[in-house]
């Protein structure tokens, strides 16, 4: 196991390096409210449960973003990454109904940024973006390079798994905070388990597991039902009326009850699947085939963006408690092969067929099971291949 710890060093930057300091703390303020802007945008045009894809299409208008202010090429691209990842966070938090609706960033409050140690593995050549160095008494930052720093007199060597440092100003004093993750060499090593399992997602079950566990999809057909029936109220309510905002917010509060009992369950089966499991083998699902079918039903967006939180959070999670995800190519035929003899049955591309019968080897099987089966088959391969 492990445990986390911050080690907070004074800072002591040289003018150059405070005029550097103020671009970044400018640029994650920056990033984030335009963010807030585009979100603001989106939500006017589109249905909210879409918001979970915001994050990729952001990343998509990074680049846009700095053609048009090419001051941004200067900051350490760690710094946009984490901007984007906390406000997606606080947007998630928003429709999860945890916190209210996420502020623009003011200068004050933007003192600070945050930067995720990389690590470089080029045959012999070891090279990691943060190092601290306590006989020199530097902090090496991305775009800053060496700054002098103070702090832990005791400690005689630094030779901990850096995972970021936030960078701070308070007062007229700056701050690095090094989160390390320490006791890593003792970590679960997933390399020779076999504590794996395939993960089938359906309509159904939302999860089946290799080992024969399902869990259950959610029933929100009478929420729906409700929410048709506002809609339709809505449409004939006049709008810009005090009536048409009430149905409209009504609308919106219905929208949350789904979103949060959805994100509940979802956590709740990915905290048992990592705790249970090592190596964890899930079919993967392209995100820009979800989107482009984005004028679908209300049912197959919620569907596919369960799917799509399930996968980020198993491997969100995984990489905390040390586990492992396996993904396996989406066109793999999972749920066609025998799991016990290999045989392909073409037939089951019809999803309405639950259980059969293998015409090879008599075997009964459950559709989702098996399929699971399969996965976590096709994740032993890639796992054996890959040693
Ligand atoms: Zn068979």
């Amino acid at each position: 196991m492990f445990i986390y710890k911050t080690y907070k060093f004074r800072m002591y930057p040289t003018n150059e390096q405070v005029a550097k300091i103020m671009i970044f703390f400018k640029a994650k303020r920056f990033i984030y409210n335009n963010y807030i802007n585009e979100m603001k945008k989106i939500e006017v045009a589109r249905n909210k449960l879409e918001y979970l894809y915001s994050f990729e299409k952001f990343h998509e208008d990074l680049i846009k973003l700095k053609k048009e202010y090419p001051w941004l090429n200067d900051v350490d691209g760690c710094i946009i990454r984490t901007t984007l990842q906390d406000v997606n966070d606080a947007y998630e938090k928003y429709y999860h109904g945890e916190a209210s609706y996420p502020k623009y960033k003011s200068y004050y409050q933007s003192q600070t940024y945050k930067t995720v140690c990389i690590y470089h593995n080029y045959r012999k050549n070891k090279s990691q973006s943060i190092e601290v160095n306590l006989a020199k008494k530097i902090i090496k930052l991305p775009k800053l390079n060496e700054v002098k720093i103070s702090g832990y007199r005791k400690l005689i060597n630094f030779e901990k798994l850096i995972l970021s440092v936030t960078v701070k100003k308070i007062g007229k004093k700056y701050y690095a905070q090094v989160l390390v993750k320490e006791n890593w060499k003792n970590e679960v090593s997933t390399k020779f388990s076999n504590n794996i399992v395939g993960i089938d997602l359906g309509v159904k079950n939302i999860v089946t597991t290799s080992d024969g566990v399902k869990y259950p999809g959610l029933n929100i057909s009478r929420i729906q039902n409700q929410i048709k029936l506002l809609q339709k109220r809505l449409s004939s309510s006049q709008p810009g009326s005090k009536n048409h905002e009430k149905i409209t917010l009504k609308i919106q509060r219905k929208y949350q009850v789904i979103s949060n009992r959805r994100l509940d369950a979802i956590n709740f089966i990915t905290n048992d699947l990592v705790k249970k499991y090592d190596i964890l083998v899930v079919e993967n699902l392209s995100v820009k085939e979800m989107l482009q079918k984005s004028n679908s039903s209300l049912s197959d967006k919620m569907q596919n963006s369960s799917f799509y939180e399930i996968i980020k959070q198993l491997e969100r999670k995984a990489y905390l408690y040390g586990k492992k995800v396996i993904k396996i190519d989406k066109f793999f035929p999972s749920s066609q092969l025998c799991s016990k003899c290999g045989y392909r049955n073409k037939e089951l591309k019809n999803i309405d067929i639950r259980t059969w019968v293998c015409p090879k080897c008599n075997s009964h099987n459950d559709r989702d099971i098996n399929a699971s089966i399969n996965i976590m088959k096709e994740g032993k391969k890639i796992m054996e291949n890959n040693c």
